[in-house]
């Protein structure tokens, strides 16, 4: 019997990844299918539901799951999901397509990566989709306000613009998943399946596991994050999208080298894992943090880090939001339906002169002229503009890291600041 945390859905880790001869077989059959391509962010949820990371999902959402993620956070039969996983196809592309016919999903790169059973389509206008972002993308940060929000966001929000851009019809049913595209190859080590990670955990007799969600390079407030975990939990998951990113973020590779050398140097080995997961970004604040917890809790962890502005993008959203929604979300008394990972909500966490150490506005009493605040952003700019970075906003050893990531970049992503960092 299991020590860790069971798998969202109550249906134990639900996997679509096909091995062996069943493997051997539907690709086979996928290479006669009409093919259909996919997004990025398709491909990164196939492959979740691939592996189990969205368990119970098996496919992507038929309209009634859709409209009721949007506005309930429950799927059609009342497990708790908190954003829409869906399948965008052209009308001439779904016309061609009919109910009951399999098709092969084909990602960017060119490789079939699933077949799906179509069971539903569902026409997607601009209002659906502009209800959609209302729902789920639109926070209570400034640029969310009214007036603003549609202007700024199809400019400035990448999850936004991923909505709008997508296609008119979506289609819906099961999937048969039939690789992890180069992942394993890229990230040996490090990307791995929730069946995976849960296999370490126990090897380990943890039953506590706290989550590192990161995107961004490690610097001391994550350090100080992880660690507070670390005194709570039996370990932590350092846990990376190995996905993709907005233009400007820093590439997965260099990152986990990042996480390496703060592991060697700064953690007590035997207390911390490192892994990463292929989804793309959906920059949906709250909504994310939700999912990251919802995945997490397959990958066997049972408290989600969330500190200030988690998976927030500009300030469409306000900087604890992430954490306040987990008490505002439905929670179906059935364990299976309902969200079991729980937050480990920490509050702003910066570097503070007079108490000599990390803090956070917790902890800390003093103003903001003897407190090094600490942002991913503010750290990726004054690397991509060769400025000064301040003492104690990254660790010595990762800033030579980064410093040389910059030195090699041809082209020169601007990052934009915000008010809020
Ligand atoms: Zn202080």
């Amino acid at each position: 019997m299991s020590n860790l945390i069971a798998p969202h859905g109550g249906k134990g880790l639900v996997c679509a990844l096909l091995e062996g001869a069943a493997l051997e077989a539907e690709k086979q059959k996928a290479a006669g299918l009409k093919q259909l391509s996919i997004s990025g962010r398709e491909n990164g949820d196939l492959i979740m539901m691939g592996i189990g990371g969205f368990s119970p999902l098996n496919g992507f959402m038929g309209k009634a799951s859709w409209k009721r993620v949007c506005e309930e956070y429950l799927l059609e039969d009342g497990t708790f999901w908190p954003i829409p996983v869906t399948l965008s196809a052209d009308k001439a592309d779904a016309d061609a397509i009919n109910i009951g016919d399999e098709i092969a999903l084909v990602n960017p790169d060119g490789e079939t990566m699933a077949t799906m059973k179509v069971e539903e389509k569902f026409e997607m206008s601009e209002a659906d989709k502009k209800w959609e972002c209302e729902k789920c993308y639109k926070g209570k940060g400034e640029e969310s306000a009214d007036d603003k929000f549609w202007e700024i966001a199809m400019e400035d929000h990448p999850g936004v613009q991923m909505v709008m851009g997508q296609k008119d019809v979506n289609l819906a049913g099961p999937v048969k998943v039939l690789g992890e595209g180069d992942f394993r190859e890229r990230f040996p080590g490090v990307y791995m399946s929730p069946a995976e990670s849960r296999a370490i955990f126990e090897k380990k007799g943890w039953s506590t596991i706290a989550a590192l969600q990161l995107r961004n390079p490690m610097h001391r407030s994550h350090e100080h994050l992880a660690k507070i975990a670390a005194d709570v939990c039996d370990g932590v998951f350092i846990h990376s999208l190995v996905g993709a990113l907005k233009p400007g973020d820093i590439p997965a590779e260099v990152r986990i080298e990042c996480i390496d050398t703060l592991i060697d140097g700064y953690f007590v080995k035997e207390n911390v894992v490192q892994g990463g997961y292929p989804l793309d970004m959906r920059y949906a604040g709250p909504r994310e943090g939700l999912l990251h917890a919802t995945f997490r809790q397959n990958y066997g962890v049972s408290k989600m880090i969330i500190g200030r502005d988690h998976a927030g993008v500009g300030d469409f959203y306000g900087l604890f939001d992430a954490q306040t929604i987990f008490d505002e979300i439905p929670k179906p008394e059935d364990d299976g339906k309902r969200l079991l990972c729980e937050p480990l909500k920490i509050d702003w966490t910066f570097y503070c002169k007079t108490c000599d150490g990390m803090a956070s506005l917790r902890t800390c009493p003093h103003d903001d002229s003897v407190r090094v605040k600490l942002s991913g952003t503010k750290l990726r700019k004054a690397l991509s503009e060769g400025t000064e970075v301040v003492d104690h906003f990254g660790r010595e050893e990762v800033l030579v890291i980064l410093r040389k990531y910059y030195a090699g970049l041809k082209d020169k992503v601007e990052i934009k600041m915000h008010n809020k960092v």
